[in-house]
């Protein structure tokens, strides 16, 4: 956060961490570009995406994070999580072992980011209903017990993907402003 004219500039770092193929390149193209793949490609070289959002009439710059499929052989390393403030944990609605990780990757990202940290679970793929593996409620009341915000997110038809950014981002720039 530094002084510029016309008032201060933010830059927040977000990550996006779960388990593989849950989901998070897509949460990113779709908020960031408003695209979405539905060939599963691991984006190697890309690191992060940019995205400015207004917050009470300020410009806040979210830098966001995606794996380059790292997160397969457990292997997503600290420069990854280094200077996060924000964290969005992403399951998918139709896949139990993928809820079941959670609770993996929030000690990991606690292990490597000793600030406070704004997280959220993020419940993606709800639009696949007819297969839903995880209920809304068991989603909820984990993401209650934990302390996370919570949502369920689709990035194929766009539901609550800007939302799911955005109360991190505001949750975010709350704690440094
Ligand atoms: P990542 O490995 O977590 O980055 O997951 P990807 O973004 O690569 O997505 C994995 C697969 O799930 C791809 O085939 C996507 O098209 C699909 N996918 C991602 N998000 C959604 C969603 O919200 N709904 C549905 N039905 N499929 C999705
Ligand atoms: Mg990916």
């Amino acid at each position: 956060q530094e002084e510029e004219e016309g008032g201060e500039e933010y830059l927040f770092k977000i990550v996006l961490i779960g388990d593989s193929a849950v989901g998070k390149s897509n949460l990113l193209s779709r908020f960031a570009r408003n695209e979405f793949d539905s060939q599963s490609k691991a984006t190697i070289g890309v690191e992060f995406q940019t995205q400015a959002v207004e917050i009470d009439g300020k410009e806040v710059k979210a830098q966001i994070w995606d794996t380059a499929g790292q997160e397969r052989f457990r292997a997503v390393t600290s420069a990854y999580y280094r200077g996060a403030v924000g964290a969005l944990i992403v399951y998918d609605i139709t896949r139990r072992t993928s809820f079941d990780s959670v609770k993996r990757w929030l000690e990991e990202l606690s292990m490597h980011c000793d600030t406070a940290v704004a997280r959220m679970l993020v419940g993606n793929k709800c639009d696949l209903e007819n297969i839903r593996d995880i209920s809304v409620e068991e989603g909820k009341n984990f993401a209650e017990e934990e302390g996370l915000f919570f949502m369920e997110t689709s990035a194929l038809d766009s539901t609550n993907v800007q939302t799911a950014f955005e109360i991190v981002i505001r949750e975010i720039y709350n704690n440094v402003s």
